[in-house]
């Protein structure tokens, strides 16, 4: 028997980034940002398609300037993912890309200046059904608050939270998602617990400037495991200093391993040792490779031995365990056939696209 997700998700009111909902009881959206020039149209465009082909929720755009803000407009038309414009500063930038067509603005209003800029934002953002994602950072803290609190911290973020929420409340606005992002874990963990108690709005959650690849994952793994485990985080944004698409696959995997959602293929391996019948590290490698395209959801354990083999392989849909001379492959958690070390992978692989062609057949179904 499977332990379930006992995560109860915080209560928060919904927002609407193009047609994803963030809050309420919508999935937790997993995001990531593009890393190319803006300006350069093809090449965001094309890495917006990686990132949209590995299931990204939403992606963000830096639009540093006028010229960037053009070049956006024309990557929105050219992409279906609901798409973020990252500004800072200039209100006029935020102005002309809710013209040209953005999903969320992601512009904190404390810093584009007089209220008669802020109005004008929140004016446009409203006309357009545009939601506003405040995003703290301890990196970049107002001076007055780096004085007050002599060094970042989660109170001094709470306080400039709560400014910027004042300057939309002043306006009326409600249509916002709000981050904290430190890339110290204790103080982000902190100041999220200290505003999911003050708000509704949904939280965007992220660690920010997290790493590379490997620590980058760990630390944004403990930062944002331990909140969504207290049910907080509505969007999550893994920041790796490495391909943004690898930001995706960790989000979901992130959120698979909490089953807070499942998307493609959840694996079960074991490390492998002396005992193993076959490679298990080459054949999960390449079978990972392999059915990235996959997104219906399907448990596959590849075990190298009898050992743990048999258990785990039960309780997957589709399991293999090592055996001599021959491997044993389970189905739905029952022993189905044998297999040799010949072709294994080209079998596995086409043992789960059966499975996952079956699923998808299932559900239509269900759905009629
Ligand atoms: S399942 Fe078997 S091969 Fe894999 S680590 Fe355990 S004992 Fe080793």
């Amino acid at each position: 028997m499977k332990a379930e997700s006992t995560i109860e998700r915080r209560k928060t009111r919904q927002v609407m980034v193009g047609n994803v909902p963030v809050g309420g009881d919508a999935p937790i959206a997993v995001q990531s940002m593009t890393n190319t020039q803006t300006s350069d149209i093809e090449g965001t465009v094309a890495q917006i398609k990686r990132l949209e082909d590995v299931g990204a929720d939403l992606v963000r755009v830096s639009v540093p300037d006028m010229e960037a803000a053009e070049a956006f407009g024309k990557i929105r038309k050219k992409v279906n993912v609901p798409l973020i414009a990252d500004i800072h500063f200039d209100y006029k930038i935020a102005l002309r890309v809710a013209e040209l067509g953005v999903d969320c603005l992601r512009i904190n209003p404390g810093n584009i200046g007089n209220q008669d800029r802020i109005r004008a934002v929140v004016s446009a953002a409203r006309d357009k059904n545009i939601p506003i994602r405040i995003g703290v950072n301890a990196g970049s803290l107002g001076k007055d608050l780096l004085r007050k609190y002599k060094e970042p911290c989660a109170d001094a973020m709470i306080e400039s939270a709560l400014r910027n929420i004042d300057l939309l409340d002043k306006e009326d606005f409600q249509n916002y998602k709000l981050s904290m992002k430190s890339s110290n874990v204790f103080m982000a963990v902190d100041a999220y617990q200290k505003i999911a108690s003050q708000i509704d709005q949904p939280l965007h959650l992220g660690i920010t400037e997290a790493g590379g690849l490997r620590s980058g994952t760990v630390k944004s793994a403990v930062g944002l495991g331990y909140l969504l485990m207290q049910g907080i985080g509505d969007t999550i944004r893994i920041s790796l200093a490495a391909d943004p698409v690898e930001e995706i696959k960790v989000g979901f995997d992130l959120l698979k391993s909490l089953n807070l959602r499942s998307k493609g293929i959840n694996f079960i391996a074991c490390p492998s040792c002396s005992r193993q019948n076959f490679d298990v590290i080459d054949t999960i490698n390449e079978l990972e490779r392999r059915v990235e395209d996959i997104v219906t959801p399907l448990d596959v354990a590849i075990l190298g031995c009898i050992v743990n083999g048999p258990g785990e392989a039960k309780e997957a849909d589709l399991g293999l365990t090592g055996a001599n001379p021959a491997n044993l492959i389970y189905t739905d958690g029952k022993p189905d056939h044998k297999v040799t070390n010949e072709n294994l992978v080209d079998h596995l692989e086409a043992m789960i696209r059966q499975q996952v062609a079956v699923k998808q057949v299932l559900a239509k179904g269900e759905l009629k």
